[in-house]
């Protein structure tokens, strides 16, 4: 979310409260799945479809919030790239970042198309709700698609990509009113954005809500799960959790490394120097919440405000690497579990969702897990069913994916601000060599 706009926070005893008792229900709902046979009756029902409903209940609330929560974070994200700062470090910047989330997402869907996670743990036949678009359209036909001739019809049928485009003008139209010098427009504009504002926290507050059911949600998707696919699912899980570690490293080594040989910086000090911020977004899991610390590190590599004051607070809204390498590998997880074939073209959709979710992610804990069933629904597969159980799984081990993503977004953002500022010969090299 903007830097203007920053959520209330919860207590951060109650959030690692509440990540304890998720872990716990992951662990005791595999467990308990894994020990008790497939057709354990309690009366005339069988243990597993009296638990069934109680994880679709938690993945039927976060689909609630799934469009209205999409809709406000990208207004209130879109329209926090001011037009006024948006000259040539603003447009340097912009075009870094979509560079970069284009290449974060081949990484995701090429790490999981080598590693193939989710594969043999067959949940195909847990559930006839798995749909699947029989005909997939061309490329050309799914750019089209995006604008919306409708897009309130959009909205009621929750078409994702057409929410998304309309959104983003949307928010941009609302930057410029914003910054408007009629002060009639500046000021309804400014009404409009905290209309929007207001609707972005409450959103957040339900999500709040949503997670206290969490462990329930989670306990009851993991049993099912472990219950119908034992072992197989526990080394699903820990090939999906290696193979998006392994894309986050990837990209480090060599995207962000060659980034810095590119402009003739040392890789090794970034590195050295941007660490503070990694491991604080590592354990915050919050690009808004490390902004702080990202900005003193950019302070301590030689970056002058004027590029990181706004280079950062945008990124923190608008790139997130880590998140779209997720998008893309988990995406793959649940077709491979589900047994859904996936066509080329629903590989370009995956790609366009996942760079338009970005920018509608907002830097807060476990924004991204509901940005995937946005990718999923995209791609015409719908949340119910065994592909409600493989996501389920994803949500139980999502604070360890979102260490993960959190550390990239924010490794992102900062090796932008060096590239914007080595490249508009404003590094001071003496303070990035000390
Ligand atoms: N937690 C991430 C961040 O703050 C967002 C996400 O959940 O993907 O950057």
């Amino acid at each position: 979310m903007s830097s203007t706009a920053k959520h209330q926070k919860a207590p951060n005893n109650a959030n690692s409260k509440l990540l304890v008792r998720i872990i716990i229900a992951l662990v005791l709902g595999s467990a308990l799945g894994m020990i008790l046979p497939q057709n354990f009756m309690i009366g005339d029902m069988s243990l597993v479809s009296i638990i069934t409903p109680f994880g679709d209940l938690f993945v039927r609330l976060l689909k609630m919030i799934m469009v209205p929560i999409i809709i406000c974070s990208l207004i209130i994200g879109s329209s926090s790239i001011s037009p006024d700062k948006l000259g040539r470090v603003g447009g340097k910047a912009i075009l870094f970042y979509a560079i970069t989330t284009l290449i974060s997402i081949a990484l995701g869907l090429a790490c999981a198309s080598i590693f193939s996670p989710g594969l043999g743990l067959d949940l195909s036949d847990a559930s006839k709700a798995v749909e699947k678009a029989a005909n997939a359209p061309s490329m050309g036909q799914i750019l089209l698609n995006i604008i919306p001739t409708n897009p309130f019809d959009s909205i009621a049928k929750g078409d994702i990509l057409p929410i998304i485009a309309f959104c983003l003008f949307f928010g941009i139209g609302l930057a410029y009113c914003r910054a408007s010098e009629d002060e009639r427009i500046k000021n309804s504009a400014n009404t409009v954005y905290s209309f929007f504002d207001g609707m972005s926290e409450i959103m957040f507050k339900i999500v709040r809500w949503v997670m206290l059911y969490a462990p329930i949600g989670v306990f009851a998707l993991m049993f099912v799960v472990f219950n119908k696919s034992g072992a197989a699912a526990f080394s699903s899980l820990l090939n999906v959790t290696v193979t998006y570690f392994l894309g986050l490293i990837v990209m480090i080594l060599v995207v962000y490394s060659a980034v810095c040989m590119l402009i003739g910086l040392s890789p090794l000090t970034f590195l050295k120097k941007v660490r503070p911020a990694m491991l604080t977004a590592f354990v915050t899991r919050s690009s808004n919440g490390t902004l702080p610390i990202t900005m003193q590190c950019a302070e301590n590599m030689g970056i002058p405000k004027s590029v990181y004051g706004f280079v950062l607070p945008v990124g923190a809204t608008v790139n997130m690497n880590g998140t779209t390498i997720y998008l893309g590998v988990c995406t793959l997880f649940i077709a491979n579990a589900c047994g859904i074939p996936l066509t080329g073209s629903d590989y370009f959709t995956i790609v366009i969702t996942s760079m338009l979710a970005a920018i509608g992610t907002a830097g807060v804990p476990g924004a991204g897990a509901l940005m995937l069933l946005l990718v999923l629904e995209s791609v015409g597969i719908k949340v119910s069913g065994s592909v409600a159980i493989a996501y389920g799984m994803i949500l139980g081990i999502d604070s360890i994916l979102d260490m993960g993503r959190t550390w990239m977004n924010v490794t992102g953002d900062a090796v932008a601000s060096v590239y914007v500022a080595k490249t508009e010969k404003e590094l001071d090299i003496e303070q990035w060599n000390s």
